[in-house]
């Protein structure tokens, strides 16, 4: 039987640059699209070259909504011309409210696109004007109503959290505002500031001020009550789902299953090697290589452990098993002492999992492990 892996493609296209963003994404290079799909199905026809059915697509960004729909049709046909796809797999495509246009919703549906996703983040326009979103809440909404018109019934919003100015009362109505929109799952991200980015600048120079520590938990844990009150099971720190509508792709990524990323940045995870493409545009383009990295019988133990603690079902003795040929306690019985003891982390069903007051500490938790 064939093995069942992922695959992920990017997309480094955007209008312009997010004050918060610090991905592989361009602003002002649309006359580079049609190469840069050529050169993903390139690269596509290279590493097709393997024994492995496709479960799960994520076509991230970047802004995969700002490709022209003939430029998009000709890349799932070209995937699909490549690998050999589940029938039933998951195929997930990122959309920015503000560039989603009718046929380029039709254009996904009839390739085999069955789940979107929509940067909404807030709903308040002062946050998203903040943020150097190109678009308005009711874009959002609109996005939405397409997508749905289209056929998709899978659909996710993200959400942002800690954001400067944001208030309680903020999130809430962005709460309000999105489950009034019916999605099937909704990511609420807290925001990180990177370096380098405007953000970065405005928050260091005292021009924007961040919500304090408190403000930013209560933020958190209003969505996970709103959402549970409301049927949404949180399987992820930020991740929020319908039964049966959490999102495949990232929980294989969590529980480290392979995957195959194509495009510039794209990062890739097959055997005991993770590869990430060049994340400059134009060296993607004229062909520079991935860069490799072996990972050790020890790091990938590791990976398994700091991936899977951040599922609310934890890690899966069985399947570390499976994958390492040793239990958890034979490799972190002792690291695991002082969080079991301090009830940071707990036992439950063969799972390995984080408790609530774990998950608020996750990373002092994995320096233990560490
Ligand atoms: S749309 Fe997304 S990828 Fe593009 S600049 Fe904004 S945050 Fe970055």
């Amino acid at each position: 039987m064939k093995k069942e892996i992922g695959l992920y493609v990017h997309i480094p296209f955007c209008v312009r640059k997010c004050a918060y963003c610090d991905f592989a994404s361009f602003a002002g290079r649309e006359q580079d699209e049609a190469a840069y799909v050529d050169a993903v199905l390139r690269e596509a026809e290279k590493r097709s070259q393997m024994d492995a059915s496709i479960a799960t697509l994520y076509i991230g960004g970047g802004t995969p909504s700002l490709l022209p729909p003939a430029l998009m049709e000709k890349l799932l046909t070209g995937i699909r011309n490549c690998f050999d796809f589940l029938s039933d797999a998951e195929c997930s495509c990122e959309c920015n409210p503000g560039t989603v246009a009718q046929a380029f919703l039709d254009t996904l549906r009839r390739n085999g696109v069955n789940r979107l996703s929509f940067g909404a983040q807030a709903a308040q326009p002062h946050l998203l004007s903040l943020l150097g979103r190109i678009h308005t809440w009711e874009q959002a909404e609109e996005s939405v109503r397409m997508a749905r018109q289209a056929g998709f019934e899978n659909i996710n919003l993200d959400l942002m959290l800690g954001l400067p100015t944001q208030t309680l009362s903020d999130v809430g109505e962005t709460l309000q505002k999105a489950l009034a929109l019916e999605p099937t799952h909704l990511s609420c991200y807290g925001l990180i500031v990177e370096e380098g980015t405007k953000m970065c600048r405005m928050v260091e120079s005292g021009a924007w001020t961040l919500p304090d520590e408190d403000t930013e938990r209560d933020m958190y844990e209003l969505c996970r009550e709103t959402l549970a009150q409301h049927g949404y099971k949180q399987y992820e720190i930020s991740n929020f789902a319908r039964p049966g509508f959490a999102c495949r792709h990232n929980a294989d990524c969590w529980k480290r299953k392979e995957y195959i990323g194509l495009g510039s940045a794209a990062c890739g995870f097959l055997g005991s090697v993770r590869y990430q493409n060049p994340p400059d545009l134009s060296d993607y383009l004229t062909g520079k290589p991935a860069e490799e990295t072996v990972i050790s019988p020890e790091e990938a133990r590791f990976e398994s452990m700091m991936l899977g603690l951040r599922m609310t079902e934890g890690v899966s003795d069985a399947a570390f098993r499976k994958m390492h040929g040793t239990s958890i306690n034979d490799v972190f019985g002792k690291q695991l002492e002082k969080p079991i003891r301090l009830g940071l982390v707990e036992w439950q069903n063969g799972f390995l999992r984080l408790t609530r007051k774990g998950m608020d500490v996750q990373n002092s938790v994995l320096v233990e492990l560490l």
